[in-house]
């Protein structure tokens, strides 16, 4: 532990269809802050290569920005391999993306050890350390928006599972012959409160108009978000039953409605958990915005460089 009480420095990078978000974030004994942050375009038309050298030069000039970084995290919006670096599947992403070198590239460009993370466990780990989740002993957090990703955190520690899988809350069943989701399931949670499936059941064209309806009193988008509510509460009520958490932290786009739905979500908690106190589990909405991601993979950087000897873990690239 020799050092710990010296302020120490971490990139995060957050791989988003439409920007690429990097912070610089430095964390001194428990503590973490922002020191500085910016956005980019992402070349994701322009296919893999693009993509992960644009990473590695924005990741290059924040670094030079800041100056002492020691590791970089990036946010993967997808599947990858932890272990290997690479990518297995991003949404949204044209392109080759199977087996995808991103950490190995990155971090040899910045000379920095790099980690992979998924974007919804970055999202959950920055809320944990510094945002609306600090102080919970054991949280569960999902954001809504094209998709509903989930995050779960237990003991100070959010789950990655063997493959950095683990906490995907969304794609938990809800309804044994429900509609049929993206991944290939039917009756997911996701399949009945992500963005287009709450304009469905509100009878608008989008998930905003929905909100904006239901404010202003349209009857059917008020029914149609306490019906997706409602989905999330038996989704909620389950992590709920299974994890015991005492915080569950609700982001993303859609989370601006959360006070739509927090209502039912908590009839849906009353109604169906039995097995723990409801007393200490506080519903809240998430506190970072949209740089909670970028800020999630900092940390995660920092921890696994310091969980793993630093050299060790830059992938050699090109090996395999
Ligand atoms: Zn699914």
């Amino acid at each position: 532990m020799s050092g710990a009480s010296l302020p120490s420095r971490h990139l995060g990078l957050d791989l988003g269809g439409t920007n690429i978000k990097w912070v610089v974030v430095e964390r001194h004994a428990g503590d973490w802050r922002v020191l500085d942050r910016d956005q980019v375009a992402t070349p994701a038309a322009d296919g893999p290569d693009a993509v992960v050298q644009r990473l590695a030069t924005v990741g290059a000039e924040a670094v030079r920005r800041s100056e002492r970084v020691i590791s970089v995290g990036i946010g993967i919006p997808g599947l990858y391999d932890p272990a290997a670096g690479t990518t297995r599947f991003l949404v949204n992403f044209p392109g080759a993306w199977a087996g995808k070198a991103v950490a190995g590239p990155v971090g040899a460009a910045l000379a920095l050890p790099a980690f992979l993370i998924n974007d919804a466990r970055a999202f959950g780990l920055a809320e944990l350390r510094l945002g609306a989740g600090r102080g919970a002993s054991s949280m569960i957090g999902l954001t809504l928006g094209t998709g509903v990703g989930g995050v779960i955190a237990v003991d100070g520690q959010v789950l990655q599972g063997h493959d950095g899988t683990a906490g995907e809350i969304g794609h938990q069943t809800i309804e044994p012959d429900g509609p049929w989701c993206n991944c290939g399931n039917r009756g997911c949670l996701e399949a009945f409160a992500r963005a287009d499936q709450i304009a469905v059941a509100c009878g608008t064209a989008t998930a905003e108009e929905a909100v904006a309806r239901a404010r202003a009193g349209d009857v059917r988008a008020i029914e149609g978000l306490a019906n997706v509510g409602r989905y999330l509460g038996i989704g909620i009520a389950n992590m709920v039953t299974v994890i015991s958490p005492d915080r569950i932290v609700i982001g993303g786009g859609i989370s601006a409605a959360a006070d739509l739905l927090l209502g039912r979500i908590g009839d849906e908690l009353r109604r169906r958990v039995h097995t723990t106190s409801l007393d200490e589990v506080e519903v809240v909405t998430a506190a970072l915005g949209t740089w909670a991601g970028a800020i999630g993979a900092a940390i995660h950087g920092a921890e696994e460089a310091e969980r793993k000897d630093a050299a060790a873990a830059i992938p050699s690239v090109g090996a395999r």
